[in-house]
């Protein structure tokens, strides 16, 4: 079997300016032990990332970015390209977060073009995929997953290759900032269906390298049970990313049996 090296994701949001994001990545960086079973990787907002990028550095900690346009330059007023991100230091940058889909209206074809942009910037996609309450309740849940998955990585399906070291995240909308978290055995099995679909379309290799992380109120004590999961490979954070500490209780997660 693969091993996979988990990451513990921290999504930031709209919070913390400049000030604040300082302290946050020093504090974080402060409790870290160094022998981690995790990648770390701290998502602040646009205007942060460059002083982040230090703090970050000096502790082994990735960057990443929210958002970006699949435009690398242009009037697009508002937006930021993922060769401006590179330049700030980002490795990564989230894509088609449940927010980003739900309240900015973003398609999966946006998501597409900007997952394709994101590589072609040198940028590590990480793409966030889930199923509303709605969709669940009506029992389409892996119908929804696989039609986002296909939706938003439809520019690599007919090659059958997928951008270097892709990251999936599956967080189910009704757990984002609810405090309601999916059973470790409800995410697991839909990290089984993400990975057997990227079997499927990209063959095994692909399929048992790509990291699938879960993301919906993680927290201290629900990380355990989650990461003891065959196909949980990580999390994606975001309430408990903003404190040091509940950051710090996830990312040195110890497993459960
Ligand atoms: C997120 O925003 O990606 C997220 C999972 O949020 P929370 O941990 O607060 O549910």
């Amino acid at each position: 079997m693969i091993e996979r090296r988990p990451m513990i994701a921290g999504n930031w949001k709209m919070y913390t300016d400049i000030f604040e994001s300082v302290n946050l990545v020093k504090a974080v960086s402060a409790g870290l032990r160094g022998d981690e079973e995790a990648d770390v990787l701290v998502a602040p907002p646009f205007t942060n990332l460059s002083v982040v990028k230090p703090f970050a550095e000096n502790a082994r900690i990735l960057l990443g970015a929210q958002n970006m346009h699949w435009e690398g330059s242009g009037a697009f007023t508002g937006e930021v390209s993922g060769s401006m991100l590179r330049a700030a230091g980002c490795t990564h940058v989230i894509l088609g977060h449940s927010e980003r889909r739900h309240i900015f209206g973003e398609s999966d074809a946006d998501v597409n073009r900007k997952v394709e942009a994101a590589a072609k910037s040198g940028l590590i996609p990480i793409l966030c995929i889930g199923e509303t309450l709605e969709e669940r309740e009506a029992g389409r849940t892996f119908e929804v997953i696989a039609g986002q998955l296909a939706g938003s990585l439809a520019a690599y399906t007919a090659e059958r290759d997928l951008p270097a070291e892709t990251i999936v995240a599956y967080e189910p909308v009704w757990a984002i900032g609810t405090g309601r978290t999916a059973t470790p055995a409800q995410a697991q099995e839909v990290h089984r269906s993400i990975r057997r679909w990227l079997g499927e379309r990209f063959g095994e290799k692909i399929s048992e390298h790509t990291r699938i992380l879960y993301g919906g109120s993680v927290k201290p004590d629900n990380i355990s049970a989650l990461m003891s999961e065959q196909d949980i490979d990580g999390a994606l954070v975001g309430g408990a990313s903003l404190k040091a500490e509940s950051f710090l209780g996830i990312v040195q997660f110890r497993k459960k049996g």
